[in-house]
């Protein structure tokens, strides 16, 4: 990471806790690691962005709807899904340190680092050894690579390693007060398979016809092992997913569309294009028959935002044999052949984004700190250049002075605006101070109410982005905002 954006990063760290956007969870007690919480204007920012994706998904598309499935769900799902066998990670502890390591993780640094140093040879050589081991779930081989590497713990500095173990990353606890009748069930790791097992409950009830989508926004719990990058792998965090159900033969054609949509929905918060990129997975999961990420470029390298992936009818297939009941969908529309398509269980297209990486990709995205010294003075400020509908107050009030019933008059139009908008009162310190609070936190206008508009109820309208003021009239503000902060 050059220093730049080292730096850029730190800040934007160090920004959303001064205002209130992401804070350590518990952070009294010296936090969580890998758990975070969202403050007074993180939680707004959060709101919008699953706002700006559920309309997008579920109002915008009549054959998709939403819903809210529970966290905890009968834990014969987990069987089904393959999570209790297969959801891990190959894991390695430093005898020295007692810390504990993705294997995977260790030689991926190694060869980035191999990369930095120019030897490409050795890197993609690594780069295929590990591949190879991971692919035939070699444990064995993943060790003998870290040791052939001498890879050191970076604590104890030693390469004393243990054997690598599968560690599972479900988080489990218990229902049921006695222990005997207890149960171990889990807290979901994707909110993908509440989908599945409502597909049933949805179809019929919303007589859904195929093609049709299910869509969910919640949350999700991964024991990640490692921690790092701030809110970029959390232990809790948050997914808005979406199974489009299609029928057997389509899915390539749907899954195409779908990793297109997503992109533009990503675009059309103006994101600078060259930010974006595909990545297409070569290591296919079990049931997967195609997957691509929607990667973006963090100050620390592209990473995954977004998973589009053409999953078949694995999920549905599975539930079908654990629980007995028929997953199966009757097709009365006609072949080539003249005949319904008839029986069969839908091949499943899913596009599953981060909510979480999409907000840090948002407060990275609008980060600036821009400079307007002139020839007289030095100056600066720290801009959210947030997208207006994602801002998490849309316009501030301020009256310009405590008296003459400025104060009043201001609150009198700010109990108008907040009908419909995230609206906030300022009155303390000069004008330049609350402009600079508002450009910190992205609100796209600050509106003063001075001597003028109690004469004839104009007021001074300034644009975050261009700092140009204007006056309108007070009776235009609904209609002002509202133009700019709509979807
Ligand atoms: P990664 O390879 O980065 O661990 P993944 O491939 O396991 O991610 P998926 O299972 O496809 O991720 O989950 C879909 C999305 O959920 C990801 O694209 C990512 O945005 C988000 N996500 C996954 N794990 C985490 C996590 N631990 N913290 C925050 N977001 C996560």
């Amino acid at each position: 990471m050059s220093k730049s954006t080292d730096e850029l990063f730190k800040n934007v760290i160090s920004h959303s806790k001064e205002y209130g956007f992401v804070f350590q969870s518990s952070e009294i007690y010296d936090g969580l690691s890998a758990v975070y919480d969202y403050g007074q204007n993180g939680s707004e920012l959060k709101n919008n962005i699953k706002t700006y994706w559920w309309k997008a998904m579920v109002q915008m598309h009549d054959n998709i709807v939403g819903i809210d499935s529970a966290i905890f769900m009968h834990p014969t799902t987990w069987k089904a899904s393959g999570h209790v066998d297969g959801f891990s990670d190959p894991m390695i502890d430093n005898k020295d340190s007692k810390k504990r390591y993705r294997a995977d993780q260790l030689l991926e640094d190694r060869i980035a680092k191999l990369d930095e140093e120019g030897k490409t040879s050795e890197a993609e050589e690594l780069q295929i050894e590990m591949d190879n081991a991971l692919k035939a779930e070699d444990l064995p081989r993943l060790r003998e690579l870290i040791i052939e590497q001498n890879i050191k713990c970076p604590i104890s500095g030693t390469a004393n390693w243990t054997e690598v173990r599968q560690f599972n990353l479900m988080f489990s606890t218990q229902v049921g007060a006695i222990a005997d009748e207890s149960e171990t069930i889990y807290l979901r790791p994707e909110t993908a398979q509440g989908i599945f097992v409502n597909y049933l409950n949805v179809q019929k009830s919303g007589r859904m016809k195929i093609p049709f989508g299910i869509a969910q926004i919640g949350k999700a719990f991964r024991n990640e092992v490692i921690a790092r990058q701030f809110i970029i792998r959390m232990r809790e965090f948050e997914q808005m997913e979406m199974q489009f159900f299609v029928r057997p033969g389509t899915q390539k054609e749907w899954f195409n569309k779908w990793k297109e949509t997503r992109l533009k929905w990503h675009l059309a918060l103006g994101t600078d294009a060259a930010k974006y990129r595909y990545h297409e997975h070569t290591k296919l999961a079990h049931y997967a028959d195609a997957a691509y990420d929607i990667e973006f470029e963090f100050p620390f390298g592209f990473k995954e935002v977004e998973g589009i992936h053409s999953r078949t009818d694995f999920d549905l297939s599975q539930h079908e044999k654990f629980s007995r009941k028929k997953m199966q969908y009757f097709d009365p529309e006609l072949g080539e052949d003249g005949k319904p398509y008839g029986n069969y269980i839908p091949y499943v297209i899913e596009t599953s984004i981060g909510l979480d990486r999409m907000f840090l990709l948002t407060m990275i995205n609008a980060y600036d700190e821009e400079d307007l010294s002139t020839e007289e003075k030095q100056d600066s400020r720290t801009v959210l250049r947030l997208h207006p509908c994602l801002a998490p107050v849309k316009a501030a009030i301020f009256p310009l002075t405590k008296k003459d019933g400025l104060p009043e008059k201001a609150r009198e139009i700010m109990d108008k605006l907040k009908l419909d908008f995230n609206i906030q009162y300022e009155e303390k310190d000069a004008i330049g101070k609350r402009y600079r609070r508002q450009d910190a936190i992205g609100t796209p206008f600050c509106i003063t109410v001075d001597h003028q508009t109690l004469e004839d109820d104009t007021v001074t309208i300034r644009h975050r982005d261009s700092m140009a003021q204007e006056r309108v009239p007070a009776a235009d503000l609904d209609r002002i905002i509202g133009d700019m902060v709509s979807w």
